[in-house]
């Protein structure tokens, strides 16, 4: 049995269809019996829906603009519970 924190983790490449076939079906367990990470992945799902450029190939500046976002968020939270 995934802990939850594993699901979370591996929701954007179950997503994506990149998970091998014992992880995907192990995750699916999880999520037949967790319903917190059942609403964590359709969040996610709707969330990926949402960014157009998630689905094709991003520009160069699209790539900095993003990694500059998550490079300042990191910044901010350099006292992460983890
Ligand atoms: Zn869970």
């Amino acid at each position: 049995m995934l802990k939850c924190r594993e699901i979370v983790r591996d929701a954007d490449r179950l997503l994506a269809g990149d998970l091998s076939r014992p992880r995907k079906m192990a995750v699916r367990m999880h999520l037949m019996m967790c319903r917190h990470c059942r609403r964590y992945v359709r969040y996610l799902r709707a969330l990926l829906a949402a960014i157009p450029f998630m689905h094709g190939p991003a520009s160069d500046e699209e790539v900095s603009r993003v990694m500059d976002h998550i490079h300042d968020k990191r910044g901010e939270n350099s006292d992460s519970r983890g």
